[in-house]
């Protein structure tokens, strides 16, 4: 999704505020969106820069550290990401903007949601897993308990 900053381009200072849905959509091997996601950010020139401020969620489907169940986690970060007209690898921003004035949203909400996955995610807190397999109890089934009774 590109979003245009033509209008606060034009002069240091100005600003411009973002607050919608946004439909992403991405690789299903890198990051799994479920709906849109939720922006609310706030496009500032800084003179050379245009800084984005803000937050942004979604939901995205993980798999349950645990069960691998699948789930839905929501995935909450802050944005703070400064972009450039004409950006080249030997500026130190992340986001460029386009000839056109615009920038890539989708980006910014893929990357951030990639690097705000967590390393866990449990579909309930006392999820058991797909087996106990350290478990202590060992304990015998009660009918062989009953075969043990049985002389030959
Ligand atoms: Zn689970």
């Amino acid at each position: 999704m590109l979003l245009d900053l033509s209008e606060i381009l034009k002069e240091k200072g100005a600003q411009l505020e973002y607050k919608d849905k946004v439909v992403v959509d991405f690789p299903k091997e890198e990051i799994e969106v479920n709906g849109p996601a939720d922006v609310d950010l706030t496009f500032t020139n800084a003179g050379d820069t245009i800084w984005a401020n803000g937050t942004v969620s979604a939901f995205v489907k993980l798999a349950c550290s645990r069960c691998l169940k699948e789930i839905d986690s929501k995935i909450v970060f802050d944005v703070e990401e400064e972009l450039k007209k004409g950006a080249t690898d030997e500026d130190d921003v992340v986001f460029g903007i386009n000839e056109e004035n615009k920038v890539d949203l989708s980006e910014i909400i893929r990357q951030g949601l990639i690097l705000n996955i967590p390393i866990k995610t449990v579909c309930e807190s006392g999820c058991k897993g797909l087996g106990d397999i350290k478990g202590p109890e060992k304990k015998i089934d009660p009918r062989f308990e009953k075969l043990k009774e049985i002389k030959f």
